[in-house]
């Protein structure tokens, strides 16, 4: 019994009507990329490259950089590999770094906006990841705490002429859906990003206002809750009117019925811990797409996150 269990894990999430859902890991570094694999993954869906930087209690020049994206795509054998670049500020403080300190560090420069104020901590970044797309395997870039399109223009810029100065191949360039702005925007930000990936834990946090790292309304902080829900449909629609495709690697992607529930809002790519994903990959194969489309259509217009859990004793 364990054995087909562990021979199941390797199989694609495919729902009954024959739906396919990508499923891949949320990994840091290469040496934990084995295991993601052995749990099922089918490539890395978000690589955190700031804990290179939290890790090591310095700054990883280029050469150290371009050593841990090669590492992580050797290990995934030709699987799809998506790094985020640095995402720094807020709850992810690199005191090496000595930023200066912020009031609000939740709504102060941190993700992209520090990267575009940052050359010195991009340029060696993207270096390094455009030599990494040199070895032919499969590798994008996606950029945190996106809220506009001048920030994504801005980045491309940079991207492009980086790609041309060491010479690299064309990389898919995404953003992540963190902040409602991107979400209500979604449409116009597809224009200029290559895929989205939706980051429901920030999303989460900005949309119900409550700081993600506070015990007290931890179980409040539920990415289920409707206003989020649609703010993900949105996403979804906002893509779509541009051929996009909408992944999700916050928390929630990891919930075998948050998992299934996605699905049917049109999420095309779902992005975990890795010890989550046979779990995930069982649920979705148990259900119709027809059903989760319904599914979802009717936790839209649920009152509560708690109304819209109770949905699964109908699925
Ligand atoms: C998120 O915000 O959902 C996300 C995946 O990014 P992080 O948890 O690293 O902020
Ligand atoms: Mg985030």
């Amino acid at each position: 019994r364990r054995a087909r269990e562990e021979e199941r894990r390797s199989l694609p999430a495919s729902t009954r009507d024959g739906h396919r859902v990508e499923i891949a890991a949320n990994v840091n570094f290469a040496d934990q990329a084995a295991f993601a694999l052995s749990q099922g993954a089918e490539g890395v869906g978000l690589m955190r490259t700031e804990f290179l930087f939290l890790e090591r209690g310095d700054t990883p020049d280029e050469e150290a950089q371009l050593a841990a994206y090669t590492a992580m795509q050797d290990a995934l054998n030709g699987r799809p590999l998506i790094v985020r670049a640095l995402d720094i500020g807020g709850d992810k403080q690199v005191a090496h770094l000595d930023l200066p300190r912020e009031d609000n560090p939740f709504l102060g420069v941190r993700g992209a906006r520090l990267l575009l104020r940052r050359p010195d901590l991009l340029d060696p970044q993207l270096r390094a990841l455009y030599r990494a797309a040199k070895s032919g395997k499969p590798l994008s870039i996606m950029f945190p705490m996106i809220t506009s399109v001048p920030e994504i223009i801005a980045l491309r810029g940079i991207c492009e002429r980086i790609r041309a100065e060491v010479e690299g191949p064309e990389v898919a360039l995404g953003i992540m859906v963190e902040v409602p702005a991107a979400a209500l925007a979604a449409d116009v930000l597809a224009r200029h990003a290559d895929f989205f990936s939706i980051g429901t834990n920030d999303l989460t946090q900005y949309t119900l206002a409550i700081d993600r790292q506070n015990p007290e309304l931890a179980a409040e902080a539920d990415s289920l809750h409707p206003a989020v829900l649609r703010l993900i449909r949105m996403t979804v629609d906002g893509a779509a009117a541009h051929g996009r495709w909408v992944g999700i690697c916050g928390g929630i992607a990891g919930d075998p019925f948050g998992a299934a529930l996605l699905t049917g809002l049109g999420v095309q790519e779902l992005s975990m811990t890795p010890r989550d994903i046979p779990a995930v990959k069982e649920r979705l194969r148990d259900c119709d797409a027809t059903a989760l489309r319904a599914l979802a259509e009717r936790a839209l217009t649920c009152e509560t996150a708690t109304d819209v859990r109770a949905l699964e004793a109908d699925l």
